[in-house]
């Protein structure tokens, strides 16, 4: 396995959006375990494909406190939404930054897991805001995206700033 690198706001390879993936082959899985690697590595709950500049429509995730419960959905599709939460979010492509905005309490998804096998399954709490927000990567949006025009910008100099800046030796 391997730590992939993880794209940083404004990279605007972040604004891609990713392709189904044909077939969960050998391939897919190997970007999926590096990919949950990286994720533990950096510490978070929920990794996008998009994330580590790979084209396909792959996310791996953990929310459980144990960090052993990984998941890996391939296609992930939101088949339903339910009810409305306060969600306070960050992401490890904004590195620093945390708001809260509006997310679906529950939903029903479906996707194809590791190995390539269709399944359908509903989630709420905290899985159920993991999987919007990097369903979302997906199409090549940000949960800041879902923010007034005015933080929007104010965040968009900031971090264009920090992108300037060489990295600290
Ligand atoms: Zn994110």
């Amino acid at each position: 396995m391997a730590i992939l690198d993880i794209l940083h706001y404004p990279d605007e390879r972040l604004r891609n959006v990713a392709r189904p993936v044909a077939r969960v082959d050998a391939d897919i899985q190997r970007t999926l375990d590096d990919m949950l690697e990286t994720m533990y590595d950096a510490q978070g709950i929920g990794l996008s494909a998009t994330q580590v500049d790979y084209p396909g429509r792959v996310v791996v995730i953990d929310v459980s406190e144990e960090r052993n419960q990984p998941r890996f959905l391939v296609n992930p599709e939101i088949i339903h939404r339910d009810g409305m939460v306060e969600s306070q979010e960050g992401c490890l492509s904004i590195p620093g930054y945390c708001d809260t905005i509006e997310r679906a309490e529950s939903i029903r998804y479906r996707a194809l897991d590791r190995d390539g096998k269709a399944f359908e399954d509903e989630a709420d709490g905290l899985l159920a805001i993991c999987i919007q927000h990097e369903i979302d990567h997906l199409d090549g949006k940000l949960f800041i995206d879902y923010l007034s025009p005015l933080k929007r910008q104010r965040l968009h100099k900031k971090y264009l700033k920090l992108s300037k800046q060489p990295a600290a030796s």
